[in-house]
């Protein structure tokens, strides 16, 4: 990795066979819903028999990026698109999505979703070869080698990306336009999700199903672990890579735990019953007496009603979120920075002060969140406070995309559970174990990745790999 960007993005595709439509809008529109998975850059490809390719990428929110203007420019009836997520350093225009480049007399454009632990090494075999690099992107890597196998090896592009897939080792959603047609593309192992969905003649790519629920397209399937997929005829056609079926599965826990929206179904489990059943798994394990249960929101929100539902404690907000604290938002000063927590998460002292309350998050990653957190819940004086997890101790890095921190930065990694307990001064820290989320999740635990959490990664790793963090503003 060393760099090179963690593409812990949204992706989405739209192949429309009427050329006398524009795609755009609608693209627009499951990005817009798929926002939660990237507010770093957005951008949008589109082709058009007469125009070619269009495209427009640009940093921020989805809303900052694309006006109607813009919308309008990008004609065409084929499109994809891209949200990148924020990880500390690189914010460069150069790196946001959909990555395009010349390919075959047009052109080809690239969204991805994932993070390709051996691009350093593909890169600088590209290098040698020639190849010039704009961006510290895993898709320009991963374009370049499709160019290579089709005009060195005259492949064709299902061909090209069977070869390719061969090379690449991590985690990869693509959702790929070459010359007016659209292809979506998920490892073997599934790491990344991606489905497809049919409105009217057209199909829709996207990386979680509540872009499909925007624009009223009606899901179909989940892309299988080493699919392509391309259409055809009213038809969705598909070509399973030699690789398919014979690595181990190895779906990202934490799309359930906090990535995806909860109104998302991801490879046939939906976010939000797992999120209720994280819940009732925590309660299993910890059945505290108090008066309230309280999520930190949003993402918590499911396990407190699980929790909530299994005692019969009553679920009650404490937190409200500031909605409108984004990523944009600079803090040069240490006073500033502990302002910004206040901006974003005010308590209602009302709610909490003399009960005794168990407070629910999703994840502890590297602990700064909670110390400043409970601080604030401090501060409205409740009589008890239990702090219960989602996740089990995040104890090590993830290479695939989800850009979690060093191992010297993530807590569970240097302290035990007792020293962080005593760390935050709570009465309770309760994380659920890794059993009790795998039953959450339902899924049997040979399918999951939990390199984060145990440290079985499932691929092989170069030994220089460096690990991200994430920016949290
Ligand atoms: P911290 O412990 O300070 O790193 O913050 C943990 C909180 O940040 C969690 O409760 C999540 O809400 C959120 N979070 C966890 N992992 C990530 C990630 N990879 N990217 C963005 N936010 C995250």
């Amino acid at each position: 990795m060393q760099g090179e960007m963690e593409d812990k993005c949204g992706i989405v595709g739209i192949h429309c066979t009427d050329d006398s439509k524009n795609v755009a809008s609608f693209v627009y529109y499951c990005l817009y819903a798929l926002q939660h998975r990237g507010q770093e850059s957005a951008g949008i490809a589109t082709f058009n028999k007469e125009k070619g390719l269009n495209y427009y990428c640009g940093m921020g929110l989805i809303t900052d990026v694309f006006k109607d203007y813009e919308i309008q420019n990008l004609q065409g009836n084929m499109a994809i698109g891209h949200v990148r997520y924020s990880t500390t350093g690189q914010s460069r225009l150069e790196n946001s999505q959909p990555f395009v480049t010349d390919f075959d007399d047009g052109f080809i454009a690239m969204a991805h979703n994932g993070d390709i632990v051996n691009s350093s090494e593909l890169r600088d075999e590209l290098i040698d070869e020639g190849y010039e690099f704009k961006s510290d992107t895993d898709s320009e890597v991963i374009c370049y080698m499709l160019k290579r196998e089709h005009y060195d090896n005259n492949k064709n592009i299902l061909d090209s990306i069977e070869s390719v897939s061969q090379k690449l080792v991590g985690s990869y959603a693509l959702t790929i336009l070459v010359n007016g047609e659209l292809y979506g593309v998920r490892d073997p192992m599934g790491i990344k999700p991606l489905a497809v969905a049919k409105k009217g003649d057209d199909f829709i790519l996207a990386s979680e199903t509540v872009a499909f629920d925007v624009i009223n397209a009606k899901y179909v399937r989940d892309i299988e672990p080493g699919e392509i997929v391309f259409f055809e005829n009213d038809e969705i056609n598909s070509h399973m890579l030699e690789s398919a079926g014979k690595c181990k599965l190895s779906h990202c826990m934490f799309e359930y735990v906090y990535f995806a929206r909860p109104d998302s179904t991801i490879d046939g489990i939906n976010v939000y019953q797992t999120r209720m059943n994280i819940g009732r798994q925590l309660h299993e394990l910890y059945p505290i007496d108090a008066d309230v249960v309280i999520p930190v929101p949003d993402s918590s929100i499911p396990a407190a009603i699980g929790y909530s539902r299994a005692s019969g404690i009553p679920y009650g907000e404490g937190l409200i979120k500031n909605r409108y604290v984004g990523r944009t938002f600079i803090m040069p000063t240490q006073e500033e920075r502990e302002l910004a927590v206040r901006l974003k998460l005010n308590p209602i002292k009302e709610a909490i002060k003399g009960k005794k309350i168990i407070l629910i998050d999703d994840s502890i990653v590297r602990g700064t969140t909670s110390k400043q957190l409970l601080d604030l819940v401090k501060e409205a004086e409740p009589e008890e406070i239990h702090f219960l997890v989602g996740c089990p101790p995040v104890v090590a890095p993830c290479y695939y995309g989800v850009a979690m921190a060093t191992k010297k930065e993530l807590i569970a990694a240097n302290y035990s559970i007792e020293e962080i307990q005593e760390q935050l001064d709570i009465d309770t820290l309760g994380y659920i174990t890794l059993e009790s989320l795998v039953k959450a999740i339902g899924m049997p635990k040979e399918n999951l990745c939990l390199g984060c959490l145990n440290e079985e990664y499932p691929t092989e790793l170069p030994d220089d790999i460096e690990a991200e963090t994430y920016y949290k503003p």
